[in-house]
């Protein structure tokens, strides 16, 4: 890409209007100058997302632009922070105008609606790549760190599992029997709900958590190993949505199992409290619309397991579970 063809393209696509009051300078010089408040601390989170890698190559511009912000975005629910300013490093194949108008607009709406700015950004020529970095604002005291959790704790999870990984899967069953059920989880897939709003509440009383990016099992492993803790998880109270639920009638050759509990890309999170902070923790998800499900405890057996109603660990059919032993 040539220097006026990379110029005018920043300036057409990337120039937008919106502005923060704690932004001094944005998209246009060699830096962006930005004013944190004082008492605040900065939470900083980058992301990649590569064609045919990330996502598949067939996915639309607008959905593409859309993730690549969810996906940070997300980042800063997990630690509970308010998401400020980002800078896009952008490169493309080509300077294709109709692509970059649809990803233009997505991306700017979905700015437009977290409260962020985009500050600067790189724009360079290769295969298409895109990567967000984003800066939050979080208190130092309240600040949910994967560090944090202890035996005793009750595990959440937002929303509902398992809808991304069953939705890749069906992008490619184009005779499959419900669209219905095909679309809302493609959308699961594509336009994953950042938990942002409902984050910041619940800083206020829980004490960790973390985005559910790679399946329940290796996230929540993640915490495990920080907090030098182990878990159990009540396999049968796991959430899931109605179409997760409906589509084994007419997919039940599909392993279920592996993608409730390692299936990524739902970006739900997962949320670690003590327990006299589960009425306060119930009440904001209730306040804010956020379906919480109680699926796990924490506990010093240095393991993860999954159990049934019983108490019994149950059988684990699938080897793609990497992350379950955490030594
Ligand atoms: P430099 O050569 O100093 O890196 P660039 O020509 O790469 O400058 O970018 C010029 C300005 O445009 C900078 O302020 C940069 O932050 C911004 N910018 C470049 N690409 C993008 C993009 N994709 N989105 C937002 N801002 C961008
Ligand atoms: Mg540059």
């Amino acid at each position: 890409m040539t220097a006026t063809t990379e110029f005018s393209l920043i300036q057409k696509y990337f120039s937008y209007d919106e502005r923060r009051d704690d932004v001094t300078l944005g998209v246009g010089d060699d830096c962006a100058l930005l004013n944190p408040p004082h008492e605040k601390q900065l939470a900083v989170t980058v992301d990649t997302l590569v064609s045919g890698v990330h996502f598949p190559e067939a996915t639309s511009p607008d959905d593409i632009a859309y993730k690549s912000l969810a996906v940070s975005l997300s980042d800063l629910a997990a630690m509970g922070a308010e998401p400020a300013w980002a800078t896009l490093a952008l490169t493309l194949p080509n300077s294709n105008e109709a692509w970059l108008e649809a990803f233009s607009k997505s991306f700017k709406k979905t700015l437009n609606d977290y409260g962020v700015q985009l500050v600067g950004g790189d724009t360079t020529q290769g295969p298409l790549s895109i990567t967000v970095q984003l800066t939050g604002l979080v208190d130092a005291e309240s600040v949910m760190r994967r560090d944090a959790a202890k035996a005793g704790d009750k595990i959440y999870v937002t929303g509902s599992l398992g809808d991304a990984a069953l939705g890749l899967k069906l992008l490619d069953m184009h005779d499959f029997p419900d669209p219905v059920i095909r679309e809302s989880c493609i959308k699961r897939l594509n336009r994953p709900l950042p938990r942002v709003e409902f984050a910041q509440k619940a800083v206020e009383c829980c004490a960790c958590a973390i985005d559910i990016s790679d399946g329940l099992i290796a996230d929540l492993g993640h915490i495990l190993k920080a907090s030098a803790c182990g878990a159990k998880i009540y396999y049968d109270q796991l959430p899931t949505s109605k179409a997760f639920d409906k589509s084994s009638t007419h997919l039940n050759d599909l392993d279920y199992q592996q993608m409730l509990l390692a299936g990524g890309d739902d970006y739900e999170l997962c949320l670690v409290a003590s327990a006299e902070n589960e009425a306060a923790l119930f009440s904001f998800a209730e306040s804010m619309d956020v379906l919480l499900t109680e699926v796990g405890l924490i506990d010093t057996s240095g393991e993860l397991s999954v159990i049934n109603t019983d108490g019994e660990p149950i059988e684990l059919i699938s080897s793609g579970y990497e992350h379950f032993a955490h030594e």
